[in-house]
């Protein structure tokens, strides 16, 4: 592999994964709205929809068991998970301080944010103890 952080190593294939999925979740974010919408993007190009059980407009709540069970499903139909995403109705595509929070306690996924702006790909760098923007072209 290259010595290229690994933020810079998923920029590529995740940007053609999101440019996949770009409708679906835009769709999605339509859908749920006013609450959040969150769901899992597969390295496949597709997404598997969750239900936000918080059904809030500022935050999103997925139990362990609706994780465990969609984890299982994808599994079965073998597709990979690679990005959680979710929606902000109000605001831009720049994480929250309770997205910023989960983000370092789920350091090696990647996080996807649909907002009023556009969506952004985010990830918790171990290093640097710090919160990337994974920078996107054309998305
Ligand atoms: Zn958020």
């Amino acid at each position: 592999m290259t010595d290229l952080p690994f933020h810079e190593q998923v920029r590529e294939p995740l940007e053609a994964i999101l440019v996949a999925v770009r409708e679906e979740l835009v769709a999605h974010r339509a859908k749920d709205y006013p609450n959040e919408a969150v769901g899992i993007i597969t390295a496949d190009g597709t997404t598997y929809p969750l239900i936000n059980q918080a059904r809030s407009p500022k935050r999103f709540e997925v139990s362990e068991q609706l994780v465990t069970e969609a984890i299982a499903q994808l599994k079965v139909r073998k597709r990979h998970p690679v990005a959680v995403y979710h929606s902000h109705p109000e605001s831009s595509s720049d994480p929250s301080k309770r997205d910023e929070n989960m983000m370092a306690e789920m350091p090696q996924a990647t996080f996807v944010i649909v907002g009023q702006d556009g969506i952004a790909a985010w990830m918790w760098d171990e290093q640097l103890r710090f919160i990337l923007k994974i920078p996107l072209k054309d998305i």
